[in-house]
């Protein structure tokens, strides 16, 4: 079965292509600026011009054309309307003109299914740290249930909100880490960690306050140590609630070599294993949901044109998972 998936929750046009497990191909286009952070309609914008172009990268990737697809998948829900439209429209206008069925599927799950398709990880502990959302999550009772969650912002917005204050662009994530190989003097700031729950928000201001005293490098590795031990503390607590060993890492924050490391010091302490699938799977893509289509094809769920309203607010546990 070959299925086509469209990405487009937020920043990243993305289309990926799979063959059953084998990935043909998983293209994308970002949003990106100088300085700012994201406009919703310059991003929606972004996407429609992109569109045409992504796919055919894709299809001449994979070496295949429209009628070889069996199925489209595309990211329903959660993120930003304005872009969630475009992914969602370009994936019913295929659909019909190539009469090719179509399933719309969780941004969030397909971040976590693609730690199957990527790593050993059977039933981990997924700890997702995306640029919205920011959760800590396990499948228990035919559900993703979340354990562990952001209060305010999810920890990617943080790092672009700082990178945003300090004027380097978006996204910003990859430029504080550059920063922040470049200083290892600790600046005490907020730990904000309630019960299972994190929160971002008062850290910011807190940076926002620091940033004419002390240099942008310092705060980058301060931000970094942490907010990444806020994540992992409560990662650690659900392993040890569960009772699993693996823990799974997503989203695109989870690129950050220093978040890589941590996670495998805090596993290997409590003789467990950390998972990481690479990068281009790590950040928004397209192959991910193509896989999260195929595995949810296959468990036998379809659905109508009329089923595939976008969802912005769709949350990780709204998910009924019928395909494990
Ligand atoms: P996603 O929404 O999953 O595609 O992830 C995008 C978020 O990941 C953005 O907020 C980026 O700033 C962040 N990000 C990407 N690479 C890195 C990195 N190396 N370190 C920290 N954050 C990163
Ligand atoms: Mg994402």
């Amino acid at each position: 079965m070959i299925v086509l998936g469209i990405e487009s929750t937020a920043h990243t046009f993305g289309v990926g292509i799979i063959e059953d497990r084998n990935v043909l191909a998983n293209v994308k286009d970002a949003y990106t600026t100088e300085s700012g952070g994201i406009i919703p309609s310059a991003a929606a914008d972004h996407h429609v011009n992109a569109c045409k172009q992504v796919l055919n990268d894709g299809l001449k990737k994979a070496g295949i054309s429209m009628k070889d697809i069996d199925l489209i998948a595309f990211s329903q829900g959660p993120g930003i309307g304005n872009t969630l439209e475009v992914g969602a429209v370009a994936a019913r206008t295929l659909s019909i003109t190539y009469g090719i069925p179509i399933i719309g599927v969780n941004h969030c799950v397909a971040h976590l299914e693609v730690g199957n398709l990527c790593t050993d990880a059977k039933d981990p502990v997924l700890l997702y740290c995306s640029g919205a959302n920011t959760q800590v999550i396990a499948f228990e009772g035919g559900r993703y249930r979340v354990f562990g969650e952001t209060l305010d912002i999810g920890i990617g917005n943080f790092l672009d909100s700082v990178a945003r204050e300090m004027g380097l662009g978006f996204p910003g994530g990859p430029k504080i880490y550059e920063l922040s190989l470049k200083s290892k003097n600790y600046i005490e700031l907020p730990y904000v960690v309630k019960g299972m729950d994190v929160s971002f928000g008062g850290i910011f201001t807190n940076v926002k306050s620091k940033l004419q005293k002390h240099s942008k490098e310092d705060l980058a590795y301060s931000i970094q140590e942490t907010v990444f031990a806020m994540m992992l503390e409560v990662a650690e607590r659900a392993m040890a609630h569960c009772n699993k060993s693996k823990l799974l890492l997503g989203g695109g924050v989870a690129c950050n070599k220093r978040f890589q490391e941590m996670a495998h010091k805090m596993c290997k302490q409590r003789e467990g294993t950390c998972f990481i699938p690479p990068s281009e799977f790590l950040l928004d893509n397209g192959g991910m949901i193509a896989w999260l289509g195929y595995i949810v094809a296959k468990a036998g769920n379809k659905m109508n044109i009329e089923d595939t309203s976008i969802r912005p607010y769709e949350r990780t546990d709204d998910i009924d998972v019928n395909w494990r």
